[in-house]
Order: C-alpha cells, then structure tokens, then sequence
C-alpha cells in the first residue's frame, strides 16, 4: 500500500522532521502545513486540484485556527479521515468530547508503527465505505476480522483462533461495534447508544458487564486484555495488531 497523499498539519519542528522521515518511508506522500490556516487551504487547494488528500493527521494545538475548528471546517464539506493528536491525554479527553467529527485520536508521545497502523485503519475503513454508512450492516462487506478474531454479521458467528464461540445478542453487537471501529477509541456513550438505544436508562454498569463476558471469551488472558482494552475516563477500544498483517503463526 503506498502512495497514499496525508496532510500533516504539525507546528513542532521535531514532530515534522520525524514524520516526514517516517511517513515518507512507509510510501505515503507528505504535505505539510504549519497552522491551521495554512491546513485550511491546503486542503481546498488540493480538493480543487481534483488531488484530495487521502488523510489529514491534524495536531489540536496550533496557531491561527486551532485544531478542532479545521476539523469541523472540513467536515462541513468532506468525510476525509482525519486523526487528531493531542500533546496530553488530558486534552484528548476534552477533545473527543467535542464530537468534532475525527475518525481517531492519538496522543503524544506516539509510536511511528502506532500511528501508521491507525491511518492505514481509518483507511481501510473509509475505502470500504463503512465511514459513510455508520448504520450499514456490516455483513455486506464480509466477515469482520481484527487479529485472531472474526465475526460474521450476517452468519451471526464469531471465532477466535479458529474455535467458534457463542455470544449473546448484546455481546455480539458490542463485539461488533469495536471491530467495525478497530483502533478507535469508542466513548461509553456511544457504545451504549448504539447498543441500547439512546433511550436507555438503565445501569452503566451493564456495558462492563458485557465487557467482562466478551474478554473472557476472546483474550488470551482476560486479566490483563490485550485486545478490548480500557481507555480510562472514556470508554474502550479493540486494539489492532501492531502490523497491519500479523505474521502466521500456525
Ligand atoms: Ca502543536
């Protein structure tokens, strides 16, 4: 996979030098912009080209217009994947609760592997097409797959390193929802709107009930979940494999 074009909009020198070693040499093609002003119109500027960028991996704090405000910008007019880099998990936390629209959220200090596998994710997920139709059934592009886990939406089945399990009606769904969002962090609000209806009134508690089901049928070690991890004070994420393509190890 290469030849991807990314827009990094980045204000610090040393985050730029060791982006546009790293990136370039994963084959993406790099533009950068160092404000927000300058991300704005290097956006429209390729999208009038007729050459839209094919991600915007866009820093929360930068001069002129900040972060958030050019996401929401370019999300009155494009559902490009943008992935949003906070300096702190503090402000990640503000951030996500913004709803701005990004498709993830990484936090500095980030892994060059880390941010590659999560850009190559929202990728993927946008090319499938899943991004524009949120409520699609996610059989209709195949089996899911996220490592060693499968699930087949429209079979209703799931297996984990190649043995069948059986899950609930609700575990299902919530083991849906993080595969289909694998690499992002899904908020407990969104996970229990999704899953039981934004009229829901019952206990929260109930999500964690059903998390604590799923990984002890999926984790290798569900004391210490590699796979459905907690992202504290916001809610969980199904964590993808370090590289994109985990080797066989049959
Ligand atoms: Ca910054």
């Amino acid at each position: 996979m290469s030849g991807e074009r990314v827009l990094v909009v980045e204000d610090e020198e040393a985050f730029i030098e060791a982006l546009e070693i790293g990136l370039a040499r994963e084959g993406f093609e790099l533009e950068f912009a160092r404000d927000g002003k300058e991300a704005l119109d290097a956006f429209a500027a390729g999208s009038a080209a007729n050459r839209p960028h094919d991600l915007i991996l866009l820093d929360v704090m930068l001069p002129r217009v900040s972060g958030v405000d050019v996401c929401r910008e370019i999300r009155t007019t494009s559902k490009v994947p943008i992935i949003m880099v906070t300096a702190k998990s503090s402000e990640l936390d503000t951030v996500v609760g913004l709803e701005v629209g990004a498709d993830d959220y990484v936090t500095k200090p980030y892994r060059l592997r880390e941010l590659v596998a999560r850009m190559r994710a929202v990728m993927r997920r946008t090319d499938d097409g899943s991004a524009a139709t949120e409520t699609a059934p996610a059989s209709e592009s195949g089996p899911l797959r996220v490592g060693e886990i499968a699930l087949d939406a429209a079979r209703h089945e799931v297996t984990v390193r190649g043995e069948r399990v059986s899950l609930p009606l609700k575990e299902f769904d919530v083991l849906n929802l993080l595969m289909e969002n694998a690499g992002r962090v899904m908020t407990r609000d969104t996970l229990i709107d999704r899953v039981w209806g934004h009229d829901y009134v019952g206990d929260t508690k109930t999500l964690d009930v059903h998390i604590k089901r799923l990984r002890a049928k999926v984790e290798v070690n569900p004391s210490k979940p590699e796979r459905i991890v907690t992202i504290r004070g916001l809610g969980y994420k199904m964590v993808l494999p370090e590289s994109g393509e985990r080797s066989k190890e049959n």
